[in-house]
């Protein structure tokens, strides 16, 4: 009979992984042990992380794929009008206009994404259109736009009346600065939504989603939309995805970073946090900015890490779906 280590160096070798019903054995080269997680486990950015991953595993319970999960995970708060962080309801540029940036990846290593794009409420699934239908990676403006609508999605305006006030309160000031930004604002529902997801099968999947930095000068994109920015999932590996000023993760390709962390060896919670800390040493002005970094690895243990306390993120895990504070770099 063949003994737990055993199995463990054997698998570790192959570098294989070997399923079971509702769990997955994994033994990749970074797995100091063997690791038995139940799946499905979903993470993701924020408190509307909650439904996000709810929705997600709804998916997967009846039978959708997990890259079905994770897209129409994070259609909750696309959709959601309140939310003023993502889809329809977000922030506008400092001109008024609700610009749009999403990715998404799968467990075979393909990718999409759309950037600037405006008027469609779901750019989720135009980034899931450009990965399943083009072969490109990313689609940006008024290309992304067509592309959309020419594949049946409908333009509509985005802009809320309480996101419209908000910039209206916004330009009065005119002093656009976004280390100064809504994001520590409680009256306003908080950034980004990444998410990380593993099925039964250990198959994994991300996606990410945002209407960026609210005020953001006209033109500009963020990290979620960049693929090893904002999300980067290497099915062999885990995933990861970022949420915070952009700018920081993207001088350091955060997720990609935290994935080949894993890929060495680390745990994603030492991944994140030497994430973080590389943005630390690399970006001075750091100190103004938030910074959140969710991971998962291919065994389902997850990690995150920010630079300062407020960050929080949903775990569903062992049929729990629960909010949990992350750990920060700063006090
Ligand atoms: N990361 C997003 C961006 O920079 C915004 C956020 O998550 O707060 O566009």
């Amino acid at each position: 009979m063949i003994n737990r280590r055993k199995f463990l160096e054997q698998t570790s070798l192959a570098g294989a992984i070997t399923l079971i019903p509702g769990v997955l054995k994994s033994a990749s080269s970074n797995s100091k042990d063997l690791l038995v997680t139940d799946k499905p486990v979903v993470i993701s950015t924020w408190s509307h992380g909650l439904e996000a991953n709810e929705a997600a595993i709804k998916v997967l319970n009846n039978g959708g794929s997990i890259v079905d999960a994770v897209e129409q995970g994070v259609w909750i708060p696309e959709a959601d009008p309140e939310n003023m962080s993502v889809g329809r309801g977000g922030l506008p540029d400092i001109e008024g206009v609700v610009t749009l940036d999403a990715s998404i990846m799968g467990p075979d290593g393909n990718a999409g994404s759309v950037c600037f794009l405006e008027d469609i409420v779901h750019p989720i699934s135009v980034a899931r259109l450009v990965m399943d239908s083009t072969p490109h990676v990313m689609l940006s403006g008024k290309g992304a736009q067509d592309f959309a609508i020419e594949n049946g999605f409908k333009k509509e305006n985005l802009l809320t009346e309480k996101a419209k006030k908000a910039w209206e309160k916004e330009i009065k000031k005119r002093d656009y600065n976004p280390a100064l930004n809504w994001e520590n604002d409680p009256n306003y529902y908080h950034d980004t939504i990444g998410l990380i997801a593993i099925d039964a099968n250990g198959d994994m999947a991300g996606a990410c989603t945002t209407s960026g930095l609210g005020f953001k000068k006209r033109g500009r994109v963020g990290d979620s939309p960049i693929i090893g920015a904002g999300l980067f999932v290497d099915n062999e590996i885990g995933g990861a995805t970022a949420t915070g000023m952009g700018e920081l993760v993207m001088k350091t390709l955060g997720s990609f970073l935290v994935v080949e962390l894993m890929r060495n060896g680390k745990t994603p919670q030492q991944a994140v946090e030497e994430a973080v800390i590389r943005i630390v040493q690399k970006v001075p002005d750091h100190k103004s900015y938030q910074i959140g970094f969710i991971a998962m690895n291919k065994a389902g243990e997850t990690g995150a890490y920010c630079l300062k306390p407020g960050f929080n993120y949903a775990l569903y895990k062992d049929g729990k779906n629960k909010l949990v504070d992350s750990k920060s770099y700063y006090d």
